[in-house]
């Protein structure tokens, strides 16, 4: 018997079968299986994560390295949780590191917060908060530190 969780929307279910690529409930089709092999027990720490969180409701806002589209699982200990396009969704690049790195990359270019946000295209008081961190990194910044800027995933842990 296989169990499975949706790291999406945390649902919960059974089956004979470990060929269950979509969760009934929200389409999503990277779930998590657990089961027994040799002895050992696969993919219980996701599992467990993923049900804790969800009981929590403590949701992880991510993003796919491909697209930039932005979703919330309940696990981020699954390194790559597909997209749709093929990408792969990661934590989000909000952390105060990814931010820093904006900042420094903006520093060395001598550019004001005004120059940088134009090249980012977005305005100037938006840019602004998000270097002080009090609003969140939108795709276009996103997108530019994925490109323009050394990879600040390296924190994602693999448990699968
Ligand atoms: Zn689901
Ligand atoms: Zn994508």
């Amino acid at each position: 018997m296989y169990t499975y969780i949706c790291p999406k929307c945390g649902r919960e279910f059974q089956s004979e079968h470990d060929q269950h690529y979509q969760c009934k409930s929200c389409g999503y089709w990277q779930l998590i299986v657990l089961y027994q092999e040799d002895n050992q027990v696969i993919n219980k720490e996701a599992y467990d994560t993923t049900k804790r969180n969800f009981a929590s409701n403590k949701k992880f806002e991510l993003s796919c390295n491909e697209c930039g589209k932005q979703a919330e699982f309940y696990c981020v200990d699954v390194l790559g949780l597909f997209c749709e396009c093929g990408g792969f969704f990661r934590e989000e690049m909000n952390s105060k590191e990814a931010i820093g790195k904006l900042k420094e990359y903006r520093k060395k270019g001598k550019l004001n917060q005004q120059q940088m946000a134009d090249k980012l295209g977005v305005s100037k008081n938006y840019y602004a908060s998000v270097e002080k961190g009090t609003r969140k990194a939108n795709t276009k910044i996103i997108r530019f530190i994925r490109d323009n800027l050394s990879d600040p995933y390296q924190t994602i842990k693999t448990v699968v």
